[in-house]
């Protein structure tokens, strides 16, 4: 076993810290690529390079997978019960290291501490989960006919493989990993080279919570890692977390040479908002979906749909907005040209008769990367911002005359991944619920993140495969099932149907 080497990461604050390269680890050894390039790991808040990653290819994704597939049979003959015991200790090391975790999220992506740390501990909720499968995963067993008995069980698929974001750089993998490490799988993961930094943690903690060597590795790269990830044949099941255009080309190229593929995609949220509204739980709710992480996140309101008169409640949203101070509760944007993206939004929504009635577009600090909260009001239904992943601090209010015009509007948007209604009326919650085209539906929850045991995942443009990522669904993804029927008695007077 080779021994820990990723040294502590040392801030304890937001000032800048570096640290150290991103390397690839596989087999249990930390090794550079072989093409020899590296990326620049930078941290947004000041637009400067904290680290550098290792841009990897398919020989390296090949390497990972020889190793991964080494490790597979014993991996696989434990029992889950002991595979679990993993997860046990790594929730033990991550609550251990909450502080250095989350400073470490933070510098890499830029979101403020609280959000990082929220991260973290949602983590080690997913950890959790990996925890109980042992109590959930029985299966089931029935005497089918007389002396005939079948039972189901879950085998691990084989070698696996996950691609993850920028915006959540430790939760993601862990949205993925606990199932399929558990299950009996062996696992290589592909960082978003924008944040690389967790992953190798992560890599560090499953050491030391006692992970064999080769069982989990990290291939790090961009787009030629993810290629060959795809492409691999040694690789059985394929998970991908990341925008809509590239998780359809994954997921085809993926499924193409017939491993099982998921694939979760961006998203443009709706938040519809009745005049019967509650403001005390409407107006905070908002403004924190559609600002926290700065905006970048896929369940971040996006669009706000007001149906007849909100102008109250739109009032209390922007005075909100207005007090959030930028670089305290308002985290970074992850790179310049996401900046640029967001402001031309912003720009065009204007130019198109829009009103900018809360403005964060000259919002500076430093030479990091920012935009402050924005409001669009008065937007008609087909502009850009209406329809789009802005992926930014901003949100786009469309008015609407009543319930079902929201609906539909709604519904006319290719994404599916969340919404939600604001409302005191249940029939009208209820009402809204049944009807839009989301995966995940909030009523007064503006962010209706599905917590474990519920599976994490939306509909039409927002995802490609079937199932969700997290939760139980997650397991079975990450498994195949096996039917065993066994008839032990002679029964000669018994014919298998009898
Ligand atoms: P991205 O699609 O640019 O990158 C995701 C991953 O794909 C990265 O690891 C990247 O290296 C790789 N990649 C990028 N371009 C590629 C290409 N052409 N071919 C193959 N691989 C490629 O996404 P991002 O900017 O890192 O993350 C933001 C996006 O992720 C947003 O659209 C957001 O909505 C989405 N997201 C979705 C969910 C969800 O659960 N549905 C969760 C988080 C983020």
């Amino acid at each position: 076993m080779a021994a820990l080497e990723i040294p502590k990461f040392l801030a304890e604050s937001y000032d800048y810290t570096e640290y150290v390269e991103a390397l690839n680890w596989i087999g249990g050894e930390w090794v550079a690529g072989s093409t020899g390039e590296t990326l620049d790991v930078v941290n947004p808040r000041y637009a400067k390079s904290i680290s550098r990653v290792e841009m990897s290819n398919a020989d390296d994704v090949q390497a990972a997978v020889e190793a991964a597939n080494a490790a597979f049979p014993a991996w696989k003959a434990l029992p889950m019960r002991e595979r679990a015991q993993v997860m046990y200790r790594l929730k033990y090391i991550m609550e251990r290291d909450l502080e250095e975790l989350t400073w470490l999220v933070s510098h890499e992506n830029g979101k403020t501490y609280d959000e990082a740390k929220a991260e973290v501990l949602k983590a080690i909720e997913c950890t959790e989960f990996g925890c109980s499968l042992p109590n959930m995963a029985a299966g089931g067993q029935l005497d089918v006919s007389r002396g005939v008995n079948c039972r189901q069980v879950y085998e691990p698929v084989g070698v696996c493989a996950g691609v993850t974001p920028f915006n959540f750089p430790l939760m993601v993998p862990m949205w993925m990993l606990p199932q399929a490490l558990v299950a009996g799988n062996t696992f290589i993961l592909k960082p978003s080279e924008q944040v690389p930094l967790s992953a190798i943690k992560l890599a560090e903690m499953l050491k030391e919570a006692g992970l064999p060597d080769g069982v989990f590795n990290v291939v790090n790269g961009g787009k030629a890692v993810v290629e060959a990830l795809c492409d691999n044949e040694g690789i059985d099941a394929f998970g991908f977390v990341g925008s809509t255009y590239v998780a359809k080309l994954v997921y085809g190229r993926a499924a193409a040479t017939g491993k099982r593929a998921l694939a979760l995609g961006g998203a443009k949220n709706h938040l519809i908002i009745v005049p019967d509204a509650d403001p005390a739980v409407t107006v905070d709710n908002v403004v924190a979906s559609f600002t926290g992480c700065a905006g970048q996140r896929c369940m971040a309101a996006s669009v706000l749909v007001a149906v007849g008169n909100v102008d109250k409640l739109i009032e209390q949203i922007a005075e909100k907005a207005k007090q959030i101070k930028v670089g305290e509760g308002l985290g970074a944007i992850t790179n310049e040209q996401s900046v640029t993206r967001i402001r031309r939004y912003i720009d065009e929504a204007e130019q198109s008769g829009a009103k900018i009635i809360v403005d964060g577009r000259n919002t500076t600090q430093g030479e990091g990367y920012w935009v402050g909260p924005t409001i669009i009001d008065h937007a008609s239904k087909d502009m850009p911002s209406a329809r789009e992943e802005i992926f930014g601090p901003v949100i786009t209010i469309v008015r609407v005359n009543d319930l079902d015009e929201a609906i539909d509007f709604e519904n006319s948007n290719p994404y599916g991944n969340a919404s939600a209604v604001y409302t005191t009326n249940g029939e009208v919650a209820r009402y809204v619920v049944d009807r839009v085209e989301a995966g995940m539906v909030g009523v007064n929850v503006g962010v209706p993140v599905p917590r474990e045991p519920f599976g994490f995942g939306g509909w039409n443009d927002s995802k490609f495969g079937h199932g969700n990522i997290t939760g139980w669904d997650g397991y079975r993804f990450w498994t195949r099932p096996r039917k065993i029927t066994s008839k032990w008695a002679n029964q000669k007077d018994w014919n298998w149907m009898s």
